[in-house]
C-alpha cells in the first residue's frame, strides 16, 4: 500500500443539488484527508485544457459547456492507494453502470452530468493536482 494523492472534482451539477458535503463525507469516511480544496468557476480554455484527452469524442463540446455551467469544487485527497479508492467510491462514469453504494449510483443524474471526477492514475493525478494547485497550496496532513 502506498499514500498518494489524486484530484478530485465536485462537478457543477453536485455543487448545484448541495451535494459539496456528501461527497466530501464519502471521501473522508472512507480514511481520505481533504489536503486543498477550492471554489473555482472554470473558463472554457481551462475546461477544455482539463478535458483535452477527449477533444476527439463527440461528447466534448457539450462536456466543455456542461464543466462551466457553474462552479465546481476543486480539492486533492490523500491517503492510502488514493487513486483507485476514490475510483471506487466514484462508481462508473454512467450511472447506471456504476455500483450500488457508490456516488454515481447513488446521486448522478446521467453519464455527463455525473457529479464527481478523479484521476484515473497516479501520473494524471499529478498532472492535474499541477493544473489547479501550487504546490504550496496542498498542505501536508501527516499528524
Ligand atoms: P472523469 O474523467 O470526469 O473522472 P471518467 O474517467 O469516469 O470521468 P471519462 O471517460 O474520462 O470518464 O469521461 C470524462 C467525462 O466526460 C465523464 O465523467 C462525463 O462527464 C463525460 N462523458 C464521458 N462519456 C460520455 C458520453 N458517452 N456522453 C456524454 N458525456 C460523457
Ligand atoms: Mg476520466
Amino acid at each position: 500500500m502506498a499514500l498518494e494523492r489524486t484530484f478530485s472534482i465536485i462537478k457543477p451539477d453536485g455543487v448545484q443539488k448541495n451535494l459539496i458535503g456528501e461527497v466530501i463525507r464519502r471521501f473522508e469516511s472512507a480514511g481520505l484527508k481533504i489536503v486543498a480544496a477550492r471554489m473555482v468557476q472554470l473558463t472554457q480554455a481551462q475546461a477544455e485544457g482539463f478535458y483535452a484527452v477527449h477533444r476527439e469524442r463527440p461528447f466534448f463540446k457539450d462536456l466543455v459547456k456542461y464543466m462551466i455551467s457553474g462552479p465546481v469544487v476543486v480539492q486533492v485527497l490523500e491517503g492510502e492507494n488514493a487513486v483507485a479508492k476514490n475510483r471506487e467510491l466514484m462508481g462508473a462514469t454512467d450511472p447506471k453502470k456504476a455500483d450500488k453504494g457508490t456516488i454515481r449510483a447513488d446521486l448522478a443524474s446521467s453519464i455527463e452530468e455525473n457529479v464527481v471526477h478523479g484521476s484515473d492514475s497516479a501520473e494524471n493525478a499529478r498532472n492535474e493536482i499541477a493544473y489547479f494547485f501550487a504546490t504550496s497550496d496542498v498542505l501536508a496532513r501527516t499528524r
